[in-house]
């Protein structure tokens, strides 16, 4: 007799676990509560889908236990990945810092060959099914969905995380979880946009190539730099995204926090001051704001004028270029909250990795159930990790739940 499988999520995890679970055979039930499949799949690397990173580490994998990731990246790693999409019709090509997209760069291209290979193999989708409760009994597991019951041999829930409610996200598979006696890690949100007690909306729009230290209760905690894009509510950009997930830890736990943004990294403290020397040369009587233009984005320029005590660039003393420096190099800024899950990327926290098997994905506590994907205590850096964690322990689930 077939092992009857049913798979909740038909995201990026649901589907390649499906995949591989039907190649060993089992028959395959997938169970969507969109209208569509691989919805966020589809909004990924603004519509490009960053489908893995040609340097896939344990380092850029967090959680209560990162190396739980070892064992499924250590088996689908990045050369796994481009071979397995390979064998679909996808061919990766490298952007910036090694990520990899498809060739086409269109997300639509992997859902379009994933769901075909899945067809192929006769896995059968159920769109519009939003599925309500799990239970178990001797003769299996029974999925309960509008009202009626449906009988399977194993589960797997892939039902992802928080992130993006309106691409599907919601609280399912914790409630799952908790149902056979699974701990859920507190959840935050991850790869999100910042929101600043100052008002920012004069240097709206404004973006600098920045670095950025977040401090917590007065101490450092993580640094980064790249794209920081000034908004009406706080901050956003590539570099923010990278520290977005300390920032929104110590939010969850209440601790004060600020950010120090040096607007001009590739100089040094004396270097600036002794170019804003130079450049003082030819003020000319020009207000501080005028003489900044064209060193910097004039908006940012009107901004840091009001911080200083002399209007026109002739009158900047000693003291008052030193202040200038340190403005340039210190922009301070308090972190009040995140975008939260409405517009970030990522959930962090999750499914208690301790009660699953980094091996199989399956609980410790109920035989037959499989765990994959967002929806565990598992998120990665920005660049394509998160969803090789999708693909990568659907790829484990998969293996598992299918053999007979
Ligand atoms: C805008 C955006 C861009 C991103 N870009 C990238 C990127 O370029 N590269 C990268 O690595 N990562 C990216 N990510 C993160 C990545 O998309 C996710 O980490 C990944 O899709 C998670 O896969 P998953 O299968 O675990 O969950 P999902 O892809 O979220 O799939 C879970 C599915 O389960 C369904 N579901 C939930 N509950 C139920 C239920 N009770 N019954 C039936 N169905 C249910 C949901 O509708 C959903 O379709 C991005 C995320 C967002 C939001």
């Amino acid at each position: 007799m077939s092992n009857k499988i049913a798979i909740i999520g038909a995201g990026a995890s649901g589907l390649v676990a499906a995949i591989v679970a039907a190649r060993r055979g089992a028959k395959v039930h997938v169970y969507e509560k969109n209208n569509k499949i691989g919805k966020k799949i589809l909004a990924t690397g603004n519509g490009r889908c960053n489908v893995t990173n040609q340097h896939i580490e344990l380092s850029n994998y967090h959680g209560s236990k990162p190396s739980f990731v070892n064992p499924a990246i250590n088996h689908f790693n990045a050369s796994t990945c481009k071979a397995f999409f390979a064998e679909l019709g996808v061919e990766l090509v490298e952007g910036q810092r090694g990520r990899l997209y498809p060739r086409s760069l269109q997300s639509s291209s992997i859902v379009e060959l994933l769901v075909y290979e899945c067809k192929r193999l006769h896995v059968e989708f159920f769109l519009e099914t939003k599925v309500e409760s799990i239970s178990k009994n001797s003769k299996g597991f029974s999925l309960h969905v509008e009202g009626k019951s449906l009988r399977v041999d194993k589960v797997l829930v892939a039902t992802g995380g928080l992130a993006m409610p309106t691409l599907g996200s919601c609280d399912s598979g914790y409630e799952f979880a908790k149902i056979f006696g699974h701990t859920i890690v507190p959840t935050h949100p991850s790869l999100v946009q910042l929101v600043c007690k100052e008002d920012l909306k004069p240097i709206s729009g404004v973006k600098v190539e920045g670095s950025i230290e977040v401090y917590e209760d007065g101490q450092t905690k993580t640094h980064a730099s790249g794209d920081i894009l000034f908004t009406n509510y706080g901050i956003s950009g590539s570099a923010i995204l990278d520290i977005s997930r300390v920032v929104s830890h110590s939010l969850l736990y209440k601790r004060a926090l600020h950010v120090k943004i040096d607007l001009l990294p590739e100089y040094s403290k004396e270097q600036l001051k002794n170019l804003l020397k130079k450049r003082q040369k030819h003020s000319n009587g020009k207000s501080v704001a005028l003489w900044l233009d064209g060193f910097i984005n004039s908006k940012l320029a009107r901004f840091i004028e009001k911080s200083l005590h002399v209007k026109s660039s002739d009158d900047l003393n000693n003291k008052e270029l030193t202040k200038l420096v340190y403005i340039l190099k210190n922009i301070t800024l308090h972190v009040d909250d995140t975008k939260g899950f409405k517009t970030a990327e990522v959930t962090a926290g999750g499914v208690n990795t301790q009660d699953i098997n980094s091996q199989t994905m399956e609980s410790k506590l109920q035989r037959g159930l499989f765990f994959s994907g967002e929806v565990i205590d598992i998120d990665a850096d920005c660049g394509g990790y998160n969803l090789h964690w999708a693909w990568a322990s659907g790829m484990s689930a998969g293996n598992n739940i299918g053999q007979g």
